[in-house]
Order: C-alpha cells, then sequence, then structure tokens
C-alpha cells in the first residue's frame, strides 16, 4: 500500500514528518516479507501518520529464533550489574529523545501532550530503571537440613531467567504498559518478542532505536507488528519457541491467549479489563473526592483500566456530588494534544468511537438520564474528522444495565445512590470483575472496614492511580492472573530453581 503525496503531507499535524513502524527483529528494521501493511491514522484528525507493516509467521519466527539465541549469547553471559547499567542507558535514551516518544505517542493515542509528558514517556522510561534496583538487591532462601546420617544437606535457591517472553500490549498507555513488562523482563535476563496494539506501534519501534543506541546486544529486544487473531499476536502466543506470556488488554483476548498457553503449559501473566466502582461516603471530603473521580472518570479520556465506570455515593450528598460532576465534566477542554490547556484528547480510534457511541445509546435506550454529553462534541474543522466524543454522565439506571455492567472503556459513568456500608460494598463488588476501586471516606475505621472487604487488586482510598510501583499491581476475577511490580514481577520472570546439597 502506498500513500499519494497530498496523504503524507497532512500526516502527522505535530511536526508534518511522516511515520512507518517496522518490525525490530535481531537488531534490525525490516519490512518482513509479507507485503502486507495497513495506514496508522492519526485519533486527532483522522491523518495518516505512515503504514505499519503486518508480520506473518516467519517474521515472528525469525524473531523468537534471534530471541532464543541471544539467551546463550553475550546478554545470557552478561553480569547482573553490566545487565543493570545498560537498562539504565536505556532509560537514559529515552529521556535524551524524550521529544520524539512525546511526538508518537500523541500522534498515535491523541493523549494531551500534558498528560503523556507527565505519565507516558517519564514512566515508561522509569520502568527500565526500577527493576533494576529489584534485581540487584533481592536474595534467595537458604534451608540447612538435618539429615538421618547426621551429616546434613543445605539447600539454596537460585533466580533463573524464564528465556523467551512473548508480550502483548494494548493501546491506552502504549510505552508505559509496555516497559511495564519488557523492563522487569530484561532486568531478569530474559529476552522479548513484544508485539504492540496494532494502534499504537511507533513507541515500541522507537524503543528498537534506543536498544541499538546502548548496545543492547541483538535479538534481546524484538518488535513485530499485527493483529491479534490469525496475525502476529497469534502467531507468537502459539510459537512453541515462547517460553511465557505476558499480556495486557481486554478478558475476551485474554481467554484466547490462555487457550494458546496451554499448548506446551506456558505460564501466563495477565492485567485484564475491569467495571471500577468508586464510593464516596457522605463523610467524604467531597472536593478531594470530586478531583479524583473527574481523574478517574475523564483522564486519557476515561481510556485508563483503572479507570471508574461506576460511582456509588450516599444519599446525603448526591444531588450535590452529581451537580460538581457535572460542571466538572463540562469544563473539561477537547483539543489538539498542543494546544495550550486541553485536558481532554479523542478517543484511540474511530472503531473505538463507534462502540463507545453505543453504549452512548444504549443508556438512553435503557432509561438513563444523561446528566451531561451523550455525542459527539462540536469540534472546530480541522478536527472534525478525529474520535471526539463527549465526556457523559448518567444516573437513573438499574444495575442491570449494560452501561452498568460492561466495560466501556470512554469518558463516562453511571452514578447511583446508596443508604448503608453494606449495601454499597455490595454493589462495589457485583461483578465479575475486580481491578480497582476508590473509596471516599473521612472515616479512617470505615476506610479499613471497607478497603478489606472490596474483591479488587487494588483499592485506593481517597485517592486514585497513586503508584508505588514496588507494591502488587493486578486484578482478581476477571481482571486478571498473577501480580506484577517490585518483587512480584520477579515471581513471574524468573524460575526459582532449588539446588540440594548433601554434606
Ligand atoms: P485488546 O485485548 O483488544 O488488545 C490487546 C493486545 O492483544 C493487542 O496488541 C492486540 O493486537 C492483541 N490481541 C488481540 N487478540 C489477540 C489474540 N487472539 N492473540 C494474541 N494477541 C491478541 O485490548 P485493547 O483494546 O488494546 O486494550 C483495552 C483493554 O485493555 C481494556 O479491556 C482494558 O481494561 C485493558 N487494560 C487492562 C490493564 C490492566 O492493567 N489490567 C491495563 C490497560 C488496559
Amino acid at each position: 500500500m502506498s500513500l499519494n503525496t497530498a496523504e503524507i503531507a497532512q500526516a502527522s499535524k505535530l511536526d508534518g514528518a511522516r511515520r512507518d513502524a517496522l518490525h525490530f527483529i535481531d537488531g534490525a528494521f525490516t519490512t518482513g516479507s509479507t507485503g502486507r501493511s495497513w495506514q496508522n491514522r492519526s485519533p486527532i484528525d483522522n491523518s495518516v501518520i505512515g503504514l505499519v507493516h503486518e508480520a506473518g509467521e516467519a517474521e515472528v519466527d525469525a524473531a523468537v529464533t534471534a530471541a532464543r539465541r541471544a539467551l546463550t549469547g553475550e546478554w545470557g553471559r552478561m553480569s547482573v550489574e553490566a545487565r543493570c547499567t545498560l537498562l539504565g542507558a536505556v532509560a537514559d535514551e529515552i529521556n535524551r529523545r524524550f521529544d520524539e516518544f512525546l511526538a508518537a505517542e500523541c500522534l498515535d493515542t491523541g493523549k494531551p501532550v500534558s498528560l503523556a509528558s507527565h505519565i507516558d514517556i517519564p514512566r515508561g522510561a522509569a520502568n527500565f530503571k526500577m527493576f533494576t534496583d529489584v534485581i540487584k538487591t533481592v536474595s534467595t532462601e537458604f534451608f540447612p537440613t538435618p539429615t538421618p546420617d547426621g551429616t546434613g544437606a543445605i539447600n539454596y535457591a537460585l533466580r533463573k531467567p524464564k528465556g523467551v517472553i512473548g508480550v502483548i500490549s494494548p493501546w491506552n498507555l502504549p510505552l508505559l504498559l509496555m516497559t511495564w513488562k519488557v523492563g522487569p523482563a530484561l532486568a531478569c535476563g530474559n529476552t522479548v518478542v513484544v508485539k504492540p496494539s496494532e494502534e499504537t506501534p511507533l513507541t515500541t519501534t522507537l524503543l528498537g532505536e534506543v536498544m541499538n543506541a546502548v548496545g543492547m546486544p541483538k535479538g534481546v529486544f524484538n518488535v513485530v507488528h499485527g493483529f491479534g487473531p490469525n496475525s502476529a499476536g497469534e502467531f507468537l502466543t502459539r510459537h512453541k519457541g515462547v517460553d511465557a506470556i505476558t499480556f495486557t488488554g481486554e478478558t475476551r483476548t485474554g481467554e484466547a491467549i490462555m487457550k494458546a498457553a496451554a499448548d506446551g503449559v506456558r505460564p501466563v501473566s495477565f492485567e485484564l479489563g475491569g467495571k471500577n466502582a468508586a464510593i464516596v461516603f457522605a463523610d467524604a471530603d467531597l472536593d478531594k473526592a470530586i478531583e479524583g473521580t473527574m481523574r478517574s472518570a475523564f483522564a486519557n479520556c476515561g481510556q485508563v483500566c483503572l479507570g471508574t465506570e461506576r460511582v456509588y455515593v450516599q444519599r446525603p450528598v448526591f444531588e450535590d456530588f452529581v451537580a460538581r460532576l457535572k460542571a466538572g465534566a463540562e469544563g473539561l477542554k477537547l483539543g489538539h494534544p498542543e494546544d495550550k490547556g486541553v485536558t481532554l484528547g479523542p478517543l484511540v480510534s474511530q472503531e473505538h468511537r463507534d462502540k463507545v457511541l453505543s453504549y452512548y445509546r444504549k443508556a438512553v435506550e435503557e432509561g438513563a438520564i444523561v446528566v451531561t454529553g451523550g455525542g459527539i462534541p462540536e469540534m472546530p474543522a480541522h478536527l472534525a474528522e478525529g474520535a471526539w466524543v463527549q465526556p457523559t454522565i448518567w444516573t437513573g439506571l438499574p444495575e442491570t444495565a449494560a452501561v452498568v455492567r460492561e466495560e466501556i472503556f470512554g469518558p463516562c459513568c453511571h452514578i447511583q445512590p446508596f443508604d448503608t456500608e453494606e449495601e454499597a460494598i455490595h454493589l462495589a463488588n457485583d461483578t465479575p470483575y475486580g481491578l480497582a476501586c476508590a473509596v471516599w471516606t473521612e472515616n479512617l475505621s470505615r476506610a479499613h472496614r471497607v478497603a478489606a472487604r472490596m474483591e479488587v487488586g487494588l483499592c485506593w482510598v481517597n485517592s486514585w492511580f497513586l503508584r508505588d510501583l514496588r507494591t502488587p499491581f493486578g486484578g482478581s476475577k476477571a481482571s486478571g492472573i498473577g501480580r506484577e511490580g517490585g518483587l512480584h514481577s520477579l515471581e513471574f520472570y524468573t524460575e526459582l530453581s532449588n539446588v540440594c546439597i548433601k554434606l
């Protein structure tokens, strides 16, 4: 597929440069041999950013083979110290090329520069340093064991890399969520083959340049582009040379990947979907609760797995809360990522907008009161083709309504009143998902009591998205398998091997 001159000229309103995404295999960029590619379009204005080349089985096999080879080469022999120094250099090089990563991420996702420069890029870089601190300081077990003959034995554990890790990542925080896996995987001495989301291929591709610039041995970090079923995603997860699979994305996709991983009994680490609740008690500091819920419902245009789509507010403050959240939502400024004061970008794609708008329609059909939003905003002519939607708030729906049950992944929430603590806990937990929740209360005992009963992997009290990267991150129920972060990442990215020596 080729682009005409006009399309290339209008590509990337950020700097006018066309950006193609090539595979990065064994230290070299390649278009591969399938001859298939697709146009990567910006959600800001639907302009063409460049072409993305689709990998076939041959490219995936070449990437996995390179990754296997690297395990026994220079990388496999490298000391932990040297490995960590190299990963530190990766972080430094991302920061040195900060503006390029920022432009690429904003083009792919449409998110405001203010957000991506604060979260996506710096945290993406930090993921390469954070896990080197962990791996350098972690110890393993040692047990002296008595034996019947009286001489005894000693047992100690060795922590080894698992091998080749298949990394499948989503589009909502492309660099950050991908490096959240690649950082610890490499710190532990594994090699990786990454399949980024088809919607957001650019920053993962740029990372290939960074790896070469810092002298990362060939084959340690590989990238293949493509889609899920019958494309690079499925080829990678089915590949017998992949020792473990780490995936972030939808629960349904997780089910498909788990089936693929069953062949060869390969371990999986899954960070999946959510339908997260916030509970606002009447004793909450409402200023804090509004500020936090504004972020949890609307940040990144609602495309955050930890985001709040169900808000339960105790009846005495219900009207006030709804009015204030409405005012907040109506005060958000939609616009081009680079425009000053912009707080809300578009959704990631036209396809995702169709999905979100279908829920906006469903809410009305099911009898919702539309407090604000519910449709497509009027945008200036140069942005009119982008994937924009209005931030939306509903009330009045039963708990059985689709928009209350299903993950929408848009800038929207339903607000429901409740009376008792017991009722709020029941409502919040009544979902197949179990990723995150936010509890807003100034009553310390209640905070502990409620947090302990939330069926989630992450419970915030009087905050949202406050992260200490050493803590366990992940979902319960249908929201995931396993935990990542700090020492918990090592549980997945290393294999403990016990050595028993008879004395
Ligand atoms: P998705 O599941 O559609 O796609 C994620 C990745 O999986 C993409 O790279 C895609 O190409 C690939 N894929 C799709 N089908 C596949 C298959 N059969 N085999 C192998 N790979 C396949 O998810 P998305 O739309 O990119 O991301 C949004 C979803 O991710 C939401 O559900 C969100 O809640 C979830 N998410 C969860 C977390 C978390 O930490 N729990 C974080 C971010 C996003």
